[in-house]
Parts: C-alpha cells; sequence; structure tokens
C-alpha cells in the first residue's frame, strides 16, 4: 500500500492511454489545472510566450485547454500535469492527462 506507484494502479478506464485503447499523438504539452469541476475532465491552463512583433518584445499568454482524466491519475486544482493530444473524445476534448508533472514556471 505504501510503496504502490502510479504505473500500478490499474483502471478499468477504456479513453486511458496506458490501460484502455487510447492512442495519443501529436502535441504534447505541460500546464497548470484551474478547474476538475467536470466529470473526468481537467481544465488545464497552458502558458506560452508570444513574439509581439513591432517591438521585439514577448508576452506572456495563456491558454485554456479542456483534458480527459482517467481513472488511475488523481489530480487537483493547482497541480502540474502534462497533456498528450488524442483524438476528439467530445466536444471540447482533444487531449487526455498522461501524468502529473513537476513543474517549474
Ligand atoms: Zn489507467
Amino acid at each position: 500500500m505504501a510503496n504502490e506507484t502510479e504505473s500500478k494502479a490499474a483502471c478499468a478506464d477504456p479513453r486511458c492511454p496506458m490501460h484502455g485503447s487510447l492512442k495519443t499523438k501529436g502535441t504534447v504539452l505541460e500546464g497548470r489545472v484551474v478547474s476538475t469541476k467536470a466529470k473526468k475532465t481537467a481544465v488545464v491552463e497552458i502558458p506560452y510566450v508570444k513574439k509581439e512583433g513591432k517591438y521585439e518584445r514577448f508576452e506572456k499568454r495563456r491558454s485554456k485547454i479542456h483534458a480527459h482524466v482517467p481513472d488511475c491519475i488523481q489530480i487537483a486544482k493547482g497541480d502540474w500535469v502534462r497533456l498528450e493530444e488524442c483524438r476528439r473524445l467530445s466536444r471540447t476534448k482533444a487531449f487526455v492527462v498522461t501524468k502529473k508533472a513537476g513543474g517549474v514556471k
């Protein structure tokens, strides 16, 4: 019980990239969870820098992405997570949370 790792905890979620049949491809992102209100869903805020052409400066921007949370991953608001792109799971979800990430930013 004490040494149970995340990879050992099996789950019955078919939309899990580790235990289910969901394949991931394309973009990998990291961001902070801002909401876990919806069932099996997390809203993740992705910070990025955008070059501002005219003055050659950078501005900080944020985008919010809705991602699927499999049964084997427990996350809370404020956690840093890694997202991987997958097939579209619902109208708003095309990403899945694959693990908790140690955020530096
Ligand atoms: Zn799983």
